[in-house]
């Protein structure tokens, strides 16, 4: 048999090991572990819609009518009209010809880069990308051309020094570790330039950034052109800010319908629960006429931000929810999270190799169900900590 309990071991002594925590409570700023409540920081549902009555009620009445599981792959019978709504939905809130619904943002991540890249073609991706932009490309079987942090000069060099294969300059639209974002403006005038296409990732800036919540493509001009003439897919998650599941990604007529043809995390998975889809569907409703949900984070990362610099607590240049506190060392981070936890406060220490080594980080994530009490506390209690 494998020998597994000296390799277990081994992540264990290098400080490695993960573990679960079972919450005994609905997704919330505040969650019971154990039986005892914690303050979270580290949800993804920014705009606190998991739990919202609305989103609720949407997937209750569906599941009424449509029953629970979806049944079959959706080319398959498996594509019912709450999928289709979505998708329409979708397509008109981004702005774009169509938009194609996935059953998780990893595997739409997977259908996009092995259906539009082969052998023959070059995939650039940003040095800090998420796991399955990378795992995407390494199934595709392109050149996996990876550039430092943001790094446009030499996103350039690289595009011109491989002329004449199928090119795709793939990125997070906001880094998940690090809260930064990508320069879309930059990377889109670089896929005109080479005739490559840009394909952004915004699982953590869908619902979250720009006036209406478009995510990443509201922050720059982009039109539905963008998308026609082939430059631009973007690929946003339904279970961050959304507060729901799945993913989607909008695209021009020909790159949905060629996912449809040839994505096969798509054409060889059960469609999600249809009463997941009417879910999405009144967040994306709440997430537009409550727009005070997207301006009450932004001032609470405003807030957070202009705390730290007071305090002295060094951030990273995230303008995002995703707020970092390197401490730099695996051992160190550890041990700070886990004194946040004895004073009932939840927040994940970041490692490496998942963060380069020397950069060990807490991984603050702030919500619109927060309030500013809420950080002072976490600040106080960093302060009291990194002081011992
Ligand atoms: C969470 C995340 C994904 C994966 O989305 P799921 O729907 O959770 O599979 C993809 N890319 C980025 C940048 C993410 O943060």
């Amino acid at each position: 048999m494998f020998d597994l309990s000296s390799q277990l071991a081994a992540r264990k002594d290098a400080g490695l090991y993960r573990s679960r925590m079972t919450s005994s409570s609905p997704q919330d700023v505040r969650v019971v572990i154990d039986g005892r409540e914690y303050l979270s920081f580290c949800s993804n549902d920014y705009l606190g819609l998991a739990a919202h009555p609305e989103l609720i009620h949407a997937m209750g009445e569906c599941v009424s009518g449509w029953g629970v599981g979806a049944g079959a792959s959706h080319l398959l019978a498996g594509h019912s009209e709450p999928h289709e709504e979505l998708e329409q939905a979708l397509a008109n809130f981004m702005g774009a010809e169509r938009a194609l619904l996935f059953s998780t943002g990893y595997m739409a991540n997977l259908a996009v880069l092995t259906s539009l890249a082969g052998r023959a073609d070059v995939i650039h991706q940003d040095k800090l990308n998420h796991a399955s932009l990378i795992d995407g490309a390494l199934l595709s079987r392109a050149s996996l051309q990876r550039y430092p942090h943001l790094d446009m000069s030499a996103l350039a060099r690289q595009l011109e020094a491989d002329n004449g294969a199928r090119q795709i300059i793939a990125s997070d639209g906001v880094f998940s570790m690090d809260g930064d974002l990508a320069p879309l403006a930059e990377m889109l005038e670089l896929s005109r330039e080479n005739d490559a296409l840009c394909y952004i990732d915004d699982a953590h800036g869908f619902a979250v950034l720009g006036e209406q919540g478009r995510g990443i493509v509201d922050t720059i001009d982009t039109r539905c052109k963008d998308y026609s003439e082939g430059h631009l897919l973007s690929m946003c998650t339904l279970g961050k800010a959304i507060g729901c599941f799945g993913a989607f990604v909008a695209g021009s007529e020909e790159m949905i319908e060629t996912l449809i043809q040839q994505g096969r995390s798509y054409i060889y998975t059960t469609a999600l629960p249809p009463a997941v889809a009417a879910a999405s569907y009144a967040a994306l409703e709440v997430m537009m006429k409550e727009g005070w949900r997207r301006e009450k984070l932004g001032g609470l990362v405003e807030y957070f931000k202009t705390a730290c610099r007071q305090r002295n607590i060094p951030l990273l240049a995230s303008t995002t929810p995703i707020q970092p506190i390197i401490i730099g060392d695996n051992d160190r981070a550890v041990a700070v999270a886990e004194t946040l936890k004895q004073q009932g406060l939840l927040v994940f220490a970041i490692r490496s190799p998942t963060v380069a080594a020397g950069s060990e980080r807490l991984r603050i994530t702030l919500s619109a169900t927060h309030d500013e009490g809420d950080i002072d506390v976490l600040l106080d209690a960093l302060e009291d900590g990194a002081a011992a």
